[in-house]
């Protein structure tokens, strides 16, 4: 039996029972800085993230209707709040910055 589908999206439904009627996407390497930095979401490897997250516009559109993500996509929709909105103060926010871009 595989495991249930689950979406690694804490804040969504589909995050605790999973749900078959969606679409679960896996989680690509590129989105995990992202979800990991502006959200504080950790993605492991085998996670998946489900189709509520991502806009009808980063679909692209098959002949078949199946539903198929381009692959510049990245989810966008109904994540929970960033983690900078959660900080009042801001000099908090630059001192925990600890990776440098340079
Ligand atoms: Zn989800």
């Amino acid at each position: 039996m595989p495991p249930p589908r689950r979406c690694c999206i804490p804040v969504c439904d589909n995050s605790k029972n999973g749900n078959s009627k969606h679409i679960f996407h896996a989680v690509k390497n590129g989105w995990k800085p992202m979800l990991k930095n502006l959200y504080g979401i950790s993605c492991n490897g085998g996670s998946k993230i489900c189709e509520k997250h991502f806009e009808a516009s980063m679909y692209a559109n098959m002949m078949t209707g199946s539903k198929r993500l381009l692959s510049t996509a990245v989810p966008s929709l109904q994540l929970p709040p960033p983690l900078a909105f959660n900080t009042v103060d801001v000099e908090t926010t630059a001192m925990t910055i600890d990776e440098s871009p340079f």
